[in-house]
């Protein structure tokens, strides 16, 4: 996803998640809401590693349990996404409403296009109950070249 105004577009963001853990009665902790903006920093990927590097500060190390709990509590309020396929994490920008993301990431630049799709969920549903299999967890990943790069 390519926005025009990406400032805007992360204050949004963080201000929706909020919103959320308000209505929700949870907790937007400091630590919670830097790792939040710092995968908000752009539309690409952020690895749990590149969280810890870039929050740290001289005399500061933050320390990985730190940043895997603040990504637990952000996945589990729907306020990231996980990106199975690069174990790195992008952020939703509708957390108030379920869905099941559909993740197309450019191979070319990096960019992540959130999409969901509720007829593509009726299909997946309709599959996995045919044969009995109970999902408990969900991902589609598409791996491309996104609508830029192919202009450019
Ligand atoms: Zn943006
Ligand atoms: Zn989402
Ligand atoms: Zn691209």
């Amino acid at each position: 996803m390519h926005c025009l105004n990406h400032t805007h577009c992360a204050e949004t963001a963080i201000e929706q998640a909020e919103q959320v853990c308000l209505a929700r009665g949870a907790r937007l902790t400091p630590i919670r809401k830097a790792v939040l903006a710092e995968i908000w920093s752009g539309h690409e990927a952020t690895k749990a590693y590149d969280l810890i590097s870039r929050l740290s500060t001289a005399g500061n190390v933050i320390k990985p349990p730190t940043i895997y709990r603040a990504l637990e509590f952000l996945l589990a309020h729907g306020l990231i996404h996980r990106i199975e396929s690069l174990n790195a994490f992008i952020g939703c920008d509708h957390p108030d409403i379920a869905h099941q993301a559909i993740l197309m990431i450019c191979d070319t630049c990096g960019a992540i296009n959130e999409q969901s799709n509720e007829a593509l969920n009726q299909l997946i549903t309709q599959i996995s109950d045919q044969q009995a299999f109970k999902t408990t967890h969900q991902s589609i990943e598409l791996h491309g070249i996104c609508q830029r790069c192919q202009a450019g």
